[in-house]
């Protein structure tokens, strides 16, 4: 066997990470109006062992946690024991919104719609730079982990430029039994690797400000798949489980119709006929009830939590697809694999 080649130093945030380290690293982002510096944590371990350098990402958005979880759990897999290349590991990239448990900056921009940024724009702009040219330009590929907003979750799912061969590759190794071929939105760190030639994944599941169990397993199996996929972790063969991703051919939310009080017992992952009721809309002292219908067949891969909701408001997400009985199974696939794991409790 052709022995592997040796690896490079890596260097963060002017510290040099040799070949065989591993080590955490504060990157200075801004220091507070109360003098108290602020730093970003992020963790290199850098193998002996060429291979390529991925760096895995949470909290871009301050209240998605699930993803700190799946990286704090990553960073302790036994699994990195035999790792080749780099792994970057960034579970809070804005510091200031998981302070203040808020998706936002506090200038209230998103820095999703921050990138590529630049040195001297705004705070959300110059954490963005600062992510591009500290971690993005020094690596290969990216895995950037979301959940839904507050009070709306999501079936785990995986958002990226399809239509790139290799992309595709790895989102179909994650291993989420949905798959969405996102549209670049203006200012995504998604976009701003894209551009750089990064194949990059987004993983979405859950809820903001809460953690749940199954989110969290799902995307930790499905970083140690892509890992897998990309040789910076030995194959495994015969796995049990295995969750064959089934592309969506779009996505639509479905909106209230009116104002009112949502009652709906529709779970994650259901499939739906176009007609089924999704959920009725009441009123506290009237008569009112409205139904809430599907508007095309589909699986519910998002939904709100809030029994409460304005006209106009998002309810409802469905993903429609060529086959849809495939997707159900897949949703079932990842059901049952978590099953077991699940009655027995956390146990990590
Ligand atoms: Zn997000």
């Amino acid at each position: 066997m052709a022995r592997a080649s040796s690896n490079k130093a890596f260097e963060i945030g002017g510290v040099t990470i040799a070949p065989g380290e591993r080590a955490v690293v504060d990157l200075p982002i801004a220091r507070l109006y109360t003098h108290t510096d602020l730093t970003m944590p992020i963790e290199i371990i850098n193998s002996r062992r060429a291979g390529p350098r991925l760096f895995v990402c949470a909290a871009i958005h301050g209240d998605e946690l699930n993803g700190v979880e799946i990286i704090r759990r990553l960073l302790r897999h036994s699994a990195l024991k035999r790792l080749n290349g780099t792994l970057v590991a960034v579970p809070v990239v804005n510091v200031h919104g998981l302070l203040h448990r808020s998706r936002y900056l506090p200038d209230r921009r998103d820095l999703n719609r921050s990138f590529p940024g630049s040195e001297k724009g705004s705070l959300a702009s110059r954490i963005a730079d600062l992510f591009m040219h500290e971690i993005v330009a020094k690596c290969t590929h990216g895995i950037d982990l979301h959940t839904g907003a507050v009070y709306r979750e999501n079936l785990p799912q995986v958002r990226a430029n399809l239509d790139h061969e290799e992309t595709l590759r790895l989102a179909q190794a994650f291993g989420t039994p949905v798959l969405i071929n996102a549209d670049l939105r203006d200012g995504s760190l998604r976009e701003a690797a894209d551009r750089f030639g990064i194949p990059m994944l987004l993983y979405e599941s859950g809820e903001a400000l809460r953690f749940d169990e199954a989110s969290i397993r799902t995307g930790l199996r499905g970083v140690i798949n892509v890992m897998r996929a990309l040789k910076m972790l030995p194959a495994v063969r015969g796995r049990k489980h295995k969750v064959e991703p089934v592309i969506a051919r779009g996505s639509s939310w479905v909106r209230a119709p009116e104002s009112g009080i949502i009652s709906s017992t529709i779970a994650l992952g259901a499939r739906v006929a176009k007609g089924d009721l999704l959920g009725t809309i009441t009123a506290p002292l009237s008569d009112l009830k409205s139904r809430v219908e599907a508007p095309c067949d589909g699986i519910l891969i998002g939904r709100t939590h809030l029994p409460l909701a304005h006209e106009g408001e998002a309810l409802f997400h469905l993903a429609r697809f060529k086959r849809i009985s495939e997707a159900e199974q897949q949703v079932l696939a990842l059901q049952e694999s978590l099953e077991p794991a699940l009655h027995n409790g956390i146990a990590i």
